[in-house]
């Protein structure tokens, strides 16, 4: 039973599955924990307890037996490792917290266990998602599924990988500066980074708490609609949690959620008459490889076919997200870790002689270099004279940059669309070399997260790699806040005409 998942199109699908009594969840469980052991050369979990995940389909089983199942019963996903779990190590990829159980389940993780859905394990990401290759992982990078001498995206790799390889149907992520998108363009899945505040940040590990936000990844965009409904909502253990879901029921009755319901209410005949694209042209600057280019312009002409029309726009400040970028997350991050200190939980060094040194040496040895780094510049700008020249100022460019989204969205376009990374996968290696190469890369994702703009990668075509003729290329769709239902109702028409999304790495569709 090799790839059992892919000959599933949709989530759906799968559970026709279930519900016609042709396979198990038990069953579909003890397939994909081989397969996660067959590919384990990915390197994309990071822990796995067999029993956990069988007593979750054991559950399954139960619920569909009785008729009672929802949408997600049976359901195979995975969680970043950022999101905290009862049972399953959390470690956020660090060093810092190896062997760390949470004694609770973040609220994104709970729901989905809530929904039915059986989670295989935790996934490899960038310690505490820090990077945009996975390669600042303490275990590792993931290797991609299309091409093992390439990187995967990150932070969420492991979340990727784990999707494009076919060992779950779904996953979990968190994109402060696209690390959602990143690597869902990178390895040809989909991603989507709902508005800053639609799903609850209680127990994701923070990394930079504004803008901070959990996302999820599947094949397709109506997996993503029902995966997307069930983490969304308002958390009251969450202070810029803010409450979206209005359930309306159907000709049926039964409860339609908003990004469902967004999916179902689109017409079939030239779908996207109107639709207003925008295309900034900031996103097609130097930098950006042409055969990226290629298949962003292709994608933005099926569009047109659809009715769509493309309206060229400037976002001026796009360069200077990552200035501001580089400034706010790391000063958020200083602050954010400082609360591992060796005392309460995390790793505490064998050697101190005081409490000082226990907390340096501590700290020293459990962060990784990347982490490091974005310690000592977050407290650079932090500090007593920095504070105004770094900090403030890039609070205003953060200022800036929402309002030019806000003009584009007012009076010039319904959605954005552009490219997701400027090229396709690197080689492994490269971004723990070249730290500005990597930095530059997030060019096209940063703004959306200093906005809280919602935003989604979608497989629009290939490109060639450093050694491979085709690795996956991502469209990314911008909305404006809450807009999430019509961006996955415009991805969800992309992929009726196109078959990018249903191309699988290792060959076939
Ligand atoms: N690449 C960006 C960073 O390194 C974004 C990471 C993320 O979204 N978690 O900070």
């Amino acid at each position: 039973m090799s790839h059992f998942l892919n000959q599933f199109a949709t989530i759906e699908s799968f559970r026709q599955g279930l519900d016609q009594g042709q396979f198990t969840s038990r069953e579909v469980t003890e397939t994909l924990l081989k397969e996660i052991e067959a590919q384990s050369v990915l390197n994309a979990f990071i822990d796995v307890q067999a029993e956990l995940s069988l007593a979750q389909a054991a559950l399954a089983d139960e619920q569909i037996g009785r008729g009672q199942a929802g949408l997600l019963a049976g359901v195979p996903l995975a969680h970043k490792d950022v999101f905290v779990t009862e049972g399953w190590k959390t470690t956020a990829a660090s060093k810092m917290l190896a062997n760390y159980v949470s004694p609770f389940d973040a609220t994104v993780v709970r729901a989905l266990a809530d929904a039915g859905t059986v989670s295989l394990g935790k996934l490899n990401c960038d310690e505490f998602a820090m990077g945009s290759g996975n390669e600042h992982a303490a275990a590792g990078p993931t290797l991609n599924p299309w091409d093992h001498s390439v990187v995967p995206g990150g932070s969420s790799g492991g979340s990727a990988a784990a999707v494009a390889a076919g060992l779950v149907l779904g996953a979990t992520g968190t994109d402060t500066g696209g690390s959602v998108r990143q690597p869902a363009a990178l390895c040809g899945v989909c991603g989507i980074k709902p508005t800053y505040g639609v799903a609850s940040r209680f127990g994701m590990i923070a990394y930079a708490s504004s803008l901070d936000q959990a996302g999820v990844f599947a094949t397709n965009a109506q997996d993503l609609a029902l995966l997307l409904d069930a983490i969304s909502g308002f958390d009251p253990r969450d202070a810029t949690s803010v409450q979206t879901c209005h359930g309306v029921a159907n000709a049926a009755g039964r409860i339609l959620s908003e990004y469902e319901r967004a999916l179902k209410q689109m017409p079939q005949q030239k779908p996207l008459a109107g639709l207003r694209i925008g295309v900034p042209k900031e996103y097609f600057g130097a930098g950006l490889d042409p055969k990226v280019a290629q298949a962003i312009e292709a994608a933005l002409a099926q569009f047109e076919a659809l009715g769509a029309k493309r309206v060229d726009i400037s976002l001026r400040n796009t360069d200077s997200a990552i200035a501001a970028y580089y400034v706010i997350a790391p000063a958020e991050a200083s602050s954010n870790l400082a609360r591992y200190d060796a005392v309460r939980y995390g790793h505490r060094s064998e050697q101190y002689n005081d409490l000082e040194q226990m907390t340096a040496r501590s700290r020293a040895e459990g962060f990784g270099a990347e982490v490091r780094k974005r310690i000592m510049i977050g407290t650079y700008v932090l500090s007593h004279g920095y504070y105004d020249a770094y900090y403030l100022q890039a609070q205003r460019v953060r200022r800036l940059i929402a309002q030019e989204f806000q003009q584009a969205f007012s009076s010039e376009c319904d959605v954005i669309m552009g490219p997701v990374n400027p090229t396709v996968a690197p080689p492994l290696g490269v971004s723990t070399k070249d730290a500005t190469a990597e930095w530059l890369g997030d060019i096209y994702t940063l703004g959306v997260n200093l906005a809280g703009l919602p935003a989604m990668s979608v497989p629009c075509g290939f490109a060639p790699g450093h050694q491979s003729e085709a690795l996956p290329v991502g469209l990314q769709i911008i909305g404006n806040y809450f807009d999430e239902g019509r961006m996955l109702a415009i991805a969800s028409s992309y992929q009726q005409v196109t078959n990018w999304h249903r191309c699988r790495a290792g060959g076939g569709a």
